[in-house]
């Protein structure tokens, strides 16, 4: 999330934000593994308000893979309201092969969220978190009885996205991505601004640079559930944006992409920073009560591609029902 107003973060709150390297202070709990009923394992309740319609136009994707499926969303995220009882990470499970992971905003305030695809060879790990819970040991138990190498690389190098993979460092069947830019243009086989295919073994996952909120930043699509991973370029909250000339090219670049035929079932970025109604919540806060719905649509996308362009070299603060742009 937050760039400049993270550095501004760190001095007035002494917390962690997206550019920070080191771990929440204060309300970080040490790391402990729980599981209760908010750790579902399967779809649950509705996807709120603002749900996109799941995309049912498998016909024009590239691997010309069958229907996404209709996601039934978590009715609710760890929120920070109940810090005694929720896990310190959060799993949803979209396929079987696919899971969301949240952690805890008892944790870091944060509250940033990862992603997993799993290949019949690869299982690809987009963000690590901020670190101090153990995410490891969630995701070893998700891929269990699987005989995969585990991916560790991430939607950009801001600390709440990468402070966790120490713990995946040095780990057999592991292999964690460099960070700059030239580690994932390597790593990947991303040549200049087009996208790259990865594939997890019978699952391709497309990669995407889309530099502005920061240099590194990529967007992943995975063409079996038409999933977008937008990151902190597009999420239900502040877009904070370190490099504007390169954001108001991304951004067009992504819906490019989209229209290349490849459409999207959701948009899944890295934070929640909105209530279902009302004002942002206040930098830094833990708790989020009446959280917006994560999954962000097409529609979404296409609205901030508007707003960006008729912003033109002349960025500023705008309010938006899913997202506030905020360079
Ligand atoms: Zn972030
Ligand atoms: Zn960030």
């Amino acid at each position: 999330m937050p760039w400049r107003s993270s550095a501004l973060a760190l001095l007035v709150l002494g917390a962690v934000a997206c550019s920070s390297s080191t771990p929440s202070g204060g309300a970080a709990p040490a790391a402990s593994e729980k599981t209760n009923a908010e750790d579902s394992g399967s779809p649950t309740g509705s996807s709120g308000g603002t749900t996109p319609t799941p995309q049912t136009d498998g016909g024009s994707s590239p691997d010309g893979a069958t229907q996404p499926p209709a996601i039934a969303f978590p009715a609710k995220w760890i929120d920070g309201t109940a810090c005694g009882t929720d896990p310190d990470l959060q799993t949803f499970q979209i396929t079987p092969d696919t899971f969301i992971l949240r952690q805890s905003l008892c944790t870091t305030f944060e509250g940033p969220f990862m992603y997993l695809f799993v290949g019949s060879t690869k299982a690809l790990l987009v963000d690590t978190g901020t670190g101090g819970v153990d995410l490891k040991g969630k995701v070893t138990g998700l891929l269990a009885g699987k005989t995969v190498q585990l991916v560790v690389a991430h939607s950009h190098s801001h600390g709440d996205h990468v402070n966790g993979d120490p713990a995946f460092k040095n780990q057999p069947s592991t292999t964690v991505v460099g960070t700059s830019v030239t580690a994932v243009g390597q790593f990947f086989g991303i040549s200049g601004d087009a996208a790259a295919a990865y594939d997890l073994g019978g699952r391709v996952i497309d990669v995407l640079p889309i530099p502005g909120h920061q240099a590194a930043h990529l967007a992943y699509y995975d063409r079996e559930t038409k999933l977008l991973l937008t990151g902190d370029t597009l999420y239900p909250g502040r877009l904070y944006i370190d490099d504007w000339n390169a954001y108001r090219a991304s951004v067009p670049r992504l819906v490019a992409f989209v229209d290349a035929g490849h459409p999207v079932s959701y948009m899944l970025g890295g934070h929640i920073e909105l209530p279902k109604t009302g004002a942002d919540y206040a930098f830094g806060a833990q708790v989020h009560a009446n959280e917006h719905v994560l999954q962000l649509g097409d529609a979404e996308l296409r609205e901030l591609g508007a707003a960006v362009k008729a912003m033109g070299n002349t960025p500023k603060r705008e309010v938006h029902p899913a997202f506030i742009i905020s360079p």
